[in-house]
């Protein structure tokens, strides 16, 4: 049995309609600009006001620039995260620093909106279904064979993935079945039950699904630290629009607002207080079990220096290496292409010995060979 970890980052999601980092905050601000001409009152469109209020505040041309020229969501937020965590205001009037605070808010609210499924739920890509029926063993016996280790916040895998757990008719997703069938990398409580029971890892998982920067699924109590994982869908909202009604409670201690989970792109970051650090352990697991290791659309980005450690750890302390496979898409503008090739291909090749390259595009990967398991 050859043991695979595929290693997904945002390219793989774009593959199946999501966007790439450089195209959310662009995202970001054309839905806040969709929602302000509505011209309607509520929670949502307050909060989009407050979006663009603050965003004004701090870069007075950014709200009326041209896509193309908006910055990466990433420098936003390092901005705002090094002032906070450094007690520096970058909005001079604002020493208190409760204006960073609402409009990283925001911005993560921004992202939760960017990353809406670009397609209807009953009719995914196709390519999105091959890739997870190849994940998903339907022979019984066959367990633990891949996993998925992924950067994305976004459900396009798992959509389908608690699919194919079997439960009930079609469509329709038992939690039971998916905390039995798929490890998650992280004991959580199913939410929307009676006593939200403990589902702890399952030892013979089909599939293990391990999000590094958490899940639009996932939304945790910052004061009993119970996680909430709901299998039939986007949760990451709840918090945003409607932080302490009861859409939005603690269902084991029953009084707090719970938070989401998803650890925004930013050069300033910690996963331990959002209780990431159990699924990192089990991707650590994952890639020093696997032979084969598949990176989908991940440039290994310099602001993930603690998935490079992560890596050069899982890969050092290994007696046998794995193969390690590299699956990019071309870049569409000619001249950036071969620099950035070049640059992708000097950083995997500084971590692991050999690492195969492929720039035609995850697509492509899932296409060929012809009904094949991709990747054989
Ligand atoms: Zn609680």
């Amino acid at each position: 049995m050859t043991r695979t970890t595929y290693f997904l980052g945002a390219g793989a999601s774009k593959a199946f309609g999501y966007p790439i980092t450089s195209e959310i905050l662009p995202k970001i601000v054309q839905r806040g600009k969709k929602v302000l001409a509505r011209g309607t009152s509520g929670p949502v469109s307050a909060s989009k006001k407050e979006l663009k209020e603050l965003l004004e505040k701090l870069f007075p041309a950014l709200w009326r620039q041209p896509e193309r020229d908006m910055p990466l969501i990433t420098d936003l937020l390092t901005l705002l995260n090094n002032a906070i965590v450094t007690d520096t205001p970058v909005f001079i009037d604002d020493s208190e620093m409760s204006s960073h605070q609402r409009l990283r808010l925001r911005l993560e609210q921004g992202i939760v909106d960017a990353l809406r499924p670009p397609y209807r739920r009953n009719s995914p890509p196709k390519l999105l279904r091959k890739f997870v029926d190849s994940l998903y063993p339907s022979d019984p016996g066959r367990t633990n064979e891949s996993t998925v280790v992924s950067t994305n916040y976004d459900l396009s895998i798992e959509g389908l993935l608690y699919e194919a757990t079997g439960s009930g008719a079609s469509g329709s997703v038992d939690s039971h079945e998916v905390a039995a069938r798929i490890d998650h990398g992280f004991t959580y409580r199913i939410p929307f039950a009676s006593h939200s029971p403990l589902a702890t890892r399952p030892l013979d998982s089909k599939v293990g699904l391990y999000k590094l920067h958490g899940s639009l699924n996932l939304l945790r109590c910052a004061v009993c630290k119970c996680s909430f994982l709901n299998p039939l869908g986007d949760v990451s909202w709840r918090p945003f629009l409607y932080p302490r009604s009861k859409l939005n409670r603690c269902d084991y201690c029953g009084i707090t607002p719970l938070k989401p989970v998803i650890v925004a792109p930013s050069f300033v970051r910690d996963v331990s207080e959002l209780g990431l650090s159990e699924v990192w352990n089990a991707a650590y697991e994952a890639l020093r079990a696997a032979h084969r290791w598949v990176f989908v659309g991940y440039s290994l980005p310099p602001e993930d220096y603690a998935i490079r450690s992560l890596l050069l750890r899982a890969y050092r302390f290994r007696t046998t290496k794995p193969e390690v496979k590299v699956i990019q898409r071309k870049n569409t503008e000619e001249d950036k292409e071969d620099k950035e090739k070049q640059h992708l291909m000097q950083r995997y090749r500084l971590l692991f010995e050999n690492p195969k390259f492929h720039f035609d595009g995850f697509e492509a990967f899932i296409k060929s060979p012809p009904g094949s398991k991709p990747g054989n």
